[in-house]
């Protein structure tokens, strides 16, 4: 009976509202279901600012939400597309009680004068007040508190009234409770009904994951850091994002990540060219790269390494990222060969010049620079020599000696990985190279051919001798190319060196054929 009264009563009300808008703005459009109205089409109420504007059209024609005590208070003003815009949000309060999920927002267009141009609004029908609460908020506190899977909560904020909408209006109480622990990061929203103490609902409010892609300037292609080459914008993988304090995640083979490590807290997201699932890189010349970006749950955070393309930091990202694909080149093909996975120690930019080395744990790496015999060299921390010293880690790891046979491997696995006949290609600067596969093959037993000496490089016993490994495997590579056409060559070659990586016995004696 109360119900048709009410209709009856606020009927003529809506219509009148709603006529009148049409009869001042014929263009205007009004959609409604129940308990929420759009209005557009049409622009209304002009004025001098966009405050009048939003208030006047308030005054004038809410009862278009078909309440007649509709109650609001203004929650926030914000400007759109750079000032042409204003929106003003209300939220509906019954009795001083605020509705949960409950909005008028009015978008006003400022012009030489302000004109609304679109309202929406969503909120309960009935603005019937609620009735006292028969309990208070240390009781509705103790609800969830006392249960057992809320135990990790041990920050309670204050419980405050609200009107919970669905399924039916309630009266509740409204509080969150965290967990202190920032990896593993619990929230959830309480409501507790004010008339009988029910846990009405329960929000998690732990929703949104930080996310974005890792990148950074290194060289492009064989060549290294040279004028002529100048750094280029590559992805990242597995490298280290984190929350600092927290925990974190490597980058995808894209570079992505995404923290699943949510938060609604406001954080410091952390990556460092030293935190690689496969490389650690350690900059001997100054600090290590290092980004820092702060962020909140559902948020995109890109990091770019780099940017200033300095030495120093080119050399850093080279090796992150050639130590990595080297890594993931045996890996792709060899899963089940665990031994290469660290995080493997690699310094860059020593105070040297002309040469790199593998030192039993580790890969080092020279500036660039000229040394006291006459020679000029890149910064060797680039693709092909870094591939070759990983080479080494990688004849380490499969418990073989060095000598020639570790030369002419670690050779190999920068032709095959890279698809080039040379090896330090421009080392000594442009035009240069340390090794130069495409001159005439070392046979065997092993002599060394002077006349493939290279602009950077005069063969000695090791390397000259490796020579007939790293060129064998060239060889195959061309051959297969033939067979297959050179792209299925090479695959099949890269998948018969990994496999025969796993089951070779290695060289001779150190001093004699590889
Ligand atoms: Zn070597």
């Amino acid at each position: 009976m109360l119900r048709w009264m009410l209709i009856v009563f606020f009927l003529p009300t809506i219509l009148f509202a709603q006529t009148s808008l049409k009869e001042q703005y014929p263009d205007v459009t009004i959609q409604k279901r129940p308990g929420i109205t759009a209005v557009f089409g049409a622009t209304m109420n002009e004025a001098d600012d966009a405050p009048s504007a939003a208030i006047n059209w308030l005054g004038q024609y809410q009862n278009v939400f078909g309440i007649d005590n509709l109650d609001l208070e203004l929650i926030r003003t914000n400007e759109l597309k750079f000032g042409t815009h204003s929106v003003f949000v209300y939220r509906q309060m019954i009795g001083e009680v605020p509705v949960e999920e409950s909005f008028v927002r009015i978008v006003v267009a400022n012009g030489e004068k302000a004109v609304v141009s679109f309202v929406t609004g969503k909120y309960l029908v009935s603005a019937a007040e609620f009735p006292k609460p028969q309990i208070d908020a240390s009781e509705a506190l103790a609800v969830p508190s006392q249960m057992a899977q809320y135990r990790n909560l041990t920050i309670w904020e204050d419980p405050e009234l609200a009107i919970f909408r669905e399924p039916i209006p309630t009266q509740v109480w409204k509080f969150a409770g965290e967990s202190k622990d920032l990896a593993n990061p619990e929230r959830y929203i309480f409501f507790v009904d004010t008339a009988n103490g029910n846990l009405v609902h329960v929000e998690d409010d732990v929703h949104y994951d930080i996310w974005g892609n890792v990148s950074g300037y290194a060289s492009p292609g064989t060549q290294p850091d040279l004028p002529g080459n100048p750094p280029d914008l590559f992805t990242m993988s597995d490298i280290k994002v984190w929350i600092d304090g927290g925990s974190g995640v490597f980058t995808n083979r894209d570079g992505d990540y995404r923290l699943p490590y949510p938060t609604p807290y406001r954080v410091d997201v952390v990556t460092n060219i030293n935190q690689g699932m496969w490389a650690a890189v350690y900059n001997i010349g100054g600090d290590d790269l290092k980004l820092l970006q702060s962020a909140v749950g559902g948020e995109q955070h890109d990091f770019i390494y780099n940017i200033d393309t300095e030495e120093f930091d080119t050399s850093q990202v080279n090796a992150f990222i050639h130590v990595t694909s080297t890594h993931n080149f045996y890996k792709d093909r060899a899963p089940t060969f665990t031994a290469l996975d660290v995080s493997f120690h690699t310094d860059v930019n020593v105070n040297s010049v002309c040469n790199a080395y593998f030192m039993g744990n580790r890969i080092v790496f020279f500036r660039a620079g000229g040394n006291p015999f006459g020679m000029t060299c890149v910064n060797t921390a680039y693709s092909q020599v870094i591939a070759h010293e990983y080479g080494h880690f990688v004849v380490n790891r499969l418990g073989l000696a060095q000598g020639a046979f570790g030369e002419g491997y670690a050779d190999a696995v920068s032709l095959l990985q890279y698809d080039d006949y040379l090896v330090g290609r421009d080392f000594c600067m442009e035009n240069t190279s340390i090794r130069d596969y495409s001159c005439e093959p070392v046979t065997y037993p092993c002599e060394i051919p002077q006349q493939c000496n290279t602009e950077c490089f005069r063969h000695g016993w090791v390397h000259g001798c490796g020579k007939m490994l790293g060129g064998l495997w060239w060889l195959i590579r061309q051959n297969l190319g033939d067979v297959y056409g050179p792209e299925v060559g090479l695959e099949v070659t890269q998948q018969l060196f990994v496999d025969w990586s796993l089951i070779t016995n290695g060289g001779e004696p150190v001093g004699s054929n590889p």
